[in-house]
């Protein structure tokens, strides 16, 4: 009997696994041969694939024989050749058969035929074992890649953080610049209101109300009272004169 025909795998009956034929619906039959993704190939009439490219659920239930059927819409998705591991895949799977092989041993030896292990049985164990190892290493990759996300997502909140602290820090340097700036400004105000202070006192020494709301520009009109006083200037003035 031949091998199996998936690229990278040599199993075959004569290694104890199970071979299926394929289907003779045309549909089903274009399906397998485009997930076992061989470039421009046909399978031959004695064209074979072995159990373990089955999923769990691409089985009957076991028959009380020990044997096992393929469902009527099963479809070959499990490609250990294509894991990244793939030695350590087919390492395990070794180990199992050794495992198995073992158990059949005591079982002969202490002639106990109550439950036999069949040939089928094995490897439908075999089949699950690997696809529960598959099943693992996909969960493996699918954690590493959050993980590279997250120390992603990490540098980069890293980075933001930096860039607001460094922000920031500007903010703080030149509100400090605006402060001493701003006290300078206030001291020479204080000053200048001082000065102002004085020279009102001074101007009140020597005008009234009325001539300083003038020359503060606030109003052109005269008072009653500068007027008056104008007037008493003026006749003061010219009589002096006379
Ligand atoms: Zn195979």
């Amino acid at each position: 009997m031949p091998g199996c025909c998936v690229p990278g795998c040599s199993n075959s009956t004569a290694k104890g696994f199970s071979m299926r034929s394929f289907p003779a619906d045309p549909e089903r039959k274009a399906l397998w041969i485009a997930n076992i993704g061989k470039p421009n190939w046909e399978p031959k009439s004695h064209s074979r694939i072995c159990e373990i490219h089955f999923s769990k659920d691409m089985w009957e239930k076991v028959r009380c024989d020990g044997k096992q059927k393929l469902k009527c819409n099963a479809v070959p998705t499990i490609f250990p050749s294509r894991q990244q591991d793939k030695s350590i895949l087919f390492n395990n799977h070794n180990t199992h058969e050794n495992d198995i092989d073992s158990d059949n041993l005591i079982n002969d030896k202490n002639n106990i035929n109550l439950f036999p292990i069949s040939q089928t049985y094995s490897n439908i164990s075999i089949s699950t074992n690997m696809e529960e190892e598959i099943d693992w290493k996909k969960q493996c990759e699918e954690l590493k890649h959050l993980l590279r996300k997250s120390k992603q997502n990490c540098k980069y909140l890293q980075n933001t953080l930096k860039r607001r602290e460094e922000m920031f820090n500007r903010i703080i340097v030149k509100s400090d610049r605006y402060r001493r700036i701003l006290k300078e400004r206030l001291k020479r105000l204080k000053a200048n209101n001082q000065n102002y202070d004085k020279l009102r006192i001074s101007l009140e020494k020597v005008l009234d109300k009325g001539q300083i709301i003038v020359l503060n520009g606030n109003d052109r009109k005269w008072s009653c009272e500068t007027i008056m006083r104008a007037i008493d200037s003026r006749y003061t003035c010219d009589n002096n004169k006379i």
